[in-house]
């Protein structure tokens, strides 16, 4: 089965790509660009779950007819912080940051917080649509605690400071399959899985 992914990020493709085959799924992942790539889509819903159906309706239209289309939209949640960065967690230091930017305001910001209350999840949202076009949406979360300083050089964004409940290591101090074994990404791909391959 092939899906299309409704991102630009070749990485993503790559990364969902060894989420499917670590669950035995025999699925192949194609990036945006191979249908020569994601068209631009704001991402001003305010939710996770209203940004992954605009992007996946706007890769939609480019698809082959027979195509699979995924979408999905993720962040990072502060408790202390009502729930920010959320859907803004790309762009938390402004519209041109980076994730070292994004990461060092968060510290900034939690920086009198203390440890008890730096709770926080990464929510990852999958919305898959059919050939058909029908529609369905998953969800994954991954709970933990904000260090207070970066710790590990693996993966992206926020993962330096996130260590997810149960284990002692930030995210970057990880393997990506160990990072894989845990994340909102993983658990939404297993729900996403379970309701096509059972
Ligand atoms: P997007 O879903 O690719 O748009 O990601 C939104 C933003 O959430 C990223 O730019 C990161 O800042 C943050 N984020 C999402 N997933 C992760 C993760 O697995 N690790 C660290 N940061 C993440």
């Amino acid at each position: 089965m092939k899906l299309y992914l409704a991102s630009g990020n070749a990485h993503k493709a790559q990364e969902f790509q060894a989420l499917a085959d670590a669950s035995g799924a025999e699925m192949q992942v194609l990036s945006a660009r191979s249908l020569g790539g994601m068209p631009s889509v704001v991402e001003d819903t305010g939710t996770f779950v209203g940004n992954a159906r605009k992007k996946a309706h706007a890769l939609r239209v480019l698809a082959p007819a027979d195509a699979w289309v995924l979408a999905d939209d993720s962040g990072l949640c502060v408790d202390a912080l009502s729930g920010a960065p959320g859907v803004e967690s790309a762009y938390y230091a402004g519209p041109q940051s980076d994730g070292a930017a994004n990461l060092a305001k968060l510290l900034h910001v939690l920086r009198d917080v203390p440890g008890e209350r730096r709770r926080a999840h990464f929510v990852c949202v999958l919305v898959l649509l059919s050939p058909t076009g029908k529609e369905q949406i998953f969800e994954g979360r991954c709970n933990g605690t904000l260090a207070e300083e970066a710790r590990g050089d693996h993966g992206f964004g926020y993962d330096p400071i996130f260590i997810p409940d149960g284990r002692k290591k930030s995210l970057a101090e990880m393997s990506e399959a160990q990072k894989n074994a845990l994340s909102h990404r993983a658990r939404a791909w297993m729900e996403l899985r379970k309701a096509l391959v059972g």
